[in-house]
């Protein structure tokens, strides 16, 4: 009853389903405010860049994974190793950030791509100098790979 009542009024909050592009993982978040007032981060670090992502951030008590989806994940680490880049082992498609815990509480850093019916043009976007500001601060891209021990650095 409180759910009619409240639908009249702005809403706080928004759920949104997501996935990879093939369905072989997909997730629910809520995300406050919800997309429409969300200013998502439209970062140019060397990761961002690369991955494609454009990030909102839930709390992981606000994602619930569908069919054991973040066990599906196959999981990137680089430079500080504490963080997953997140993608689909089947398909490709890059997911996201799980930070772990790498802020206080436990969040993900989900890329708006990956969520099913958006419109990105609609979308509010919130510019972050990451290739200067995000330590260590330097383009990682096409360093990491160590071409002699044929590993990562
Ligand atoms: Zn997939």
């Amino acid at each position: 009853m409180s759910t009619d009542a409240a639908t009249s009024e702005k809403k706080e909050s928004g759920t949104y389903e997501g996935g990879c592009h093939c369905g072989y993982i997909k997730f629910a978040m809520t995300l406050s405010p919800p997309l429409p007032e969300y200013k998502v981060l439209n970062c140019n670090c060397s990761a961002c860049s690369h991955l494609g992502y454009l990030l909102v951030y839930p709390k992981a008590t606000d994602v619930v994974w569908h069919n054991n989806g973040r066990e599906r994940c196959s999981n990137y680490v680089f430079n500080s190793k504490k963080k997953d880049q997140m993608f689909c082992p089947k398909c490709g498609s890059s997911l996201g950030i799980d930070f772990h815990d790498f802020f206080k509480d436990h969040v993900y850093g989900f890329s708006v791509r990956t969520l099913y019916g958006i419109n990105l043009d609609e979308l509010n976007y919130k510019k972050l100098d990451g290739v200067k500001l995000v330590q260590p601060a330097e383009d990682l891209s096409g360093h990491i790979w160590d071409e002699e021990k044929q590993e990562m650095k």
